[in-house]
């Protein structure tokens, strides 16, 4: 924590617009640590065919729903996280208000949701049906059950080997990547899950979206002075992927520097490229 708050200011000082976004970020991975010294989750049986299948078929260790969670202690991070949306901007306050409402006349079963948070489509349409904001309210309801989730990915963790997968999509819980990461001297390239924020590796040229490996057809582009970050853009699925140099940097959080770079995704969708995974401030 303490260098992640280092981080943060380091960011500040190159970009002050962005405090408001570093505040937000900062206070809600406070939140997430303060529950994850008392989780209570229990262990993951895997069966051994997962595995056969995993080889075999390419299906992820498991499914998004097996991961199991800490239900009380998801729903007071909500809480706790809808207190620091609340204070973040006017937007997301609104949008807490529109939450605590629909809590308060019995639409939303607050525990019931956070069992069913690992649904993204379940959510989305109860965000249309309640009239939310959808990338707030899937930001609030995952970020509630992100600590349950990661201890359950490092329960598995040992049972994958990061090195060999070099698909789209994660190998332990088939979601897709949410940023790709440059680690280690030779420049090694990974995916970040979305979802349980596994790393695994892929080929340098590809497409996580649509298995694009045609080196004329997949770019990217950088703003100056920021060697660290970069956009990949595919022509053939017209989406894109951030992707942060690690190397660039000497500690840091792969989602806050996400977030910090608000201006890259601004870019890209200038150009017509669309991101598959939101985040609660970028549109
Ligand atoms: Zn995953
Ligand atoms: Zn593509």
């Amino acid at each position: 924590m303490e260098k992640l708050k280092k981080r943060i200011q380091q960011i500040k000082k190159k970009r002050p617009g962005y405090g408001e976004i570093l505040d937000f970020y900062q206070k809600v991975k406070e939140a997430q640590d303060q529950v994850k010294a008392s989780l209570k989750i229990d262990p993951i049986r895997l069966k051994k065919e997962w595995k056969e299948l995993l080889a075999k078929e390419g299906f992820s260790l498991i499914h998004k729903e097996e991961f199991p969670l800490d239900i009380e202690a998801s729903h007071k991070l909500f809480r706790d996280l809808c207190q620091i949306g609340k204070e973040a901007n006017p937007h997301m306050a609104e949008q807490v208000k529109k939450i605590k409402k629909a809590i308060d006349n019995n639409k939303i079963d607050l525990k019931n949701l956070l069992k069913k948070g690992v649904k993204e489509q379940r959510i989305e349409q109860m965000a249309d049906e309640l009239g939310l904001d959808k990338k707030v309210f899937l930001f609030l309801v995952q970020s509630s059950i992100k600590p349950s989730i990661e201890a359950g990915m490092e329960q598995l963790r040992g049972e994958l080997d990061p090195e060999t997968w070099l698909k789209g999509y994660c190998p332990m819980c088939g979601s897709l990547p949410s940023l790709s990461l440059l680690k280690v001297e030779v420049g090694k390239r990974y995916l970040l899950c979305s979802f349980c924020g596994y790393h695994w590796r892929i080929d340098r040229i590809f497409c996580p979206f649509c298995e694009n490996k045609d080196q004329e057809s997949l770019h990217y582009l950088f703003a100056e002075g920021e060697e660290a970050y970069r956009i990949d853009l595919c022509e053939k699925c017209h989406q894109y992927i951030k992707t942060v140099d690690l190397r660039k940097m000497e500690e840091s959080d792969p989602f806050l520097e996400d977030l910090a770079t608000p201006h890259l995704d601004i870019l890209a969708k200038q150009k017509g490229y669309k991101k598959p995974i939101p985040n609660p401030w970028t549109t």
